[in-house]
């Protein structure tokens, strides 16, 4: 067996070998992303259901390498976590999310994703309320992304630090809900103001009874605890029907608005017409 073990070893030297060395360089070319500025952001819009008005943007993070083109979030984030880069990023993707904010309509929400890693490594309440002085955003325009791994660990800690930024006035949200380990308890003990439903029960809503019934539970959930429920990855006219009449409160999708690089300071039609849902 032991030889056996030794032989498989040395069959998947190579790839791992591969996988390593692919992770050193993105790691060492992201540090240098960071100190160089060749990140930058996208803005999705969220709409409110019922009247189709604009309510917010959500700040995606975007790395454009030199040589191997867009790196999804997906992949490099947990790099930046890992390494200890969400840090230096994290706080570069804030600063920058809220100065750009400024340019909005005063009435338009911004929504910055935070990690769980942030949580662990450094205060997170000085470092929003740092960047919301140096900006001069006003708090109640900012909401918080976090997920339920972020509750999860370190819960005094965690409570804590997000219970002062909601007495500072900014606003926290629950990111991917229902994708995680989660307990429903924590609604009670922190000061979750939105639920965001995840991308992978609104995919499936029309063609899986279950989804749906899941989804309009949760959205019957909010309008009882007055948790404002925001549908996540919105495609098709069919979906936004269904959470509509539901009383879903806001959406966020591809049907409504792609994640754009720049996005008009002034955005005089709110819901785009070919997608008025009123
Ligand atoms: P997320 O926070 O759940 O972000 C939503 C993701 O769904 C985004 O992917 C967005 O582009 C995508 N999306 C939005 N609408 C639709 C839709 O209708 N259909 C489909 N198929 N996708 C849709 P993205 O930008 O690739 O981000 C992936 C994840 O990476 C995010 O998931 C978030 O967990 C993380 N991430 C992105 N930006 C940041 C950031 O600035 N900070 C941190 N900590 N994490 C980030
Ligand atoms: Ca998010
Ligand atoms: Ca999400
Ligand atoms: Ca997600």
């Amino acid at each position: 067996a032991k030889q056996d073990g030794r032989n498989t070893f040395r069959f998947f030297e190579p790839a791992m070998d591969a996988a390593l060395q692919r992770r050193r360089r993105l790691e060492h070319d992201l540090r240098n992303a960071i100190r160089k500025n060749q990140l930058y952001l996208d803005y999705q819009p969220q709409f409110g259901l019922s009247e189709g008005q604009l309510t917010g943007y959500e700040a995606l993070v975007r790395w454009w390498h030199p040589t191997e083109g867009e790196i999804p979030p997906s992949t490099f984030v947990p790099i930046a976590e890992e390494t200890g880069l969400i840090v230096p990023l994290g706080e570069w993707i804030l600063k920058t999310a809220c100065t750009y904010a400024l340019g909005w309509p005063s009435d338009t929400k911004l929504a910055v994703n935070l990690s769980p890693a942030q949580f662990k490594t450094q205060d997170v309440f000085d470092l929003v309320r740092r960047v919301l002085v140096e900006t001069g955003l006003e708090p109640e325009r900012l909401e918080l992304e976090i997920t339920e791994s972020t509750i999860l660990q370190n819960t005094d800690q965690v409570i804590e630090t997000l219970s002062r930024l909601d007495q500072l006035g900014v606003s926290i949200a629950m990111d991917d809900f229902g994708t995680g380990y989660s307990s429903l308890s924590y609604l009670t003990r922190f000061p979750v103001r939105k639920i965001k439903i995840d991308r992978s029960f609104i995919d499936t809503l029309g063609t899986n009874e279950q989804t749906s019934a899941i989804v309009s539970s949760i959205v019957g959930l909010g309008q009882s605890l007055h948790v404002t429920i925001t549908a996540e990855g919105v495609e098709t006219e069919g979906q936004a029907a269904m959470l509509k009449r539901w009383g879903c409160d806001q959406v966020q999708g591809y049907y409504y608005g792609r994640p754009e690089a720049e996005v008009p300071a002034n955005p005089l039609e709110d819901v785009p017409l070919d997608r008025n849902v009123a």
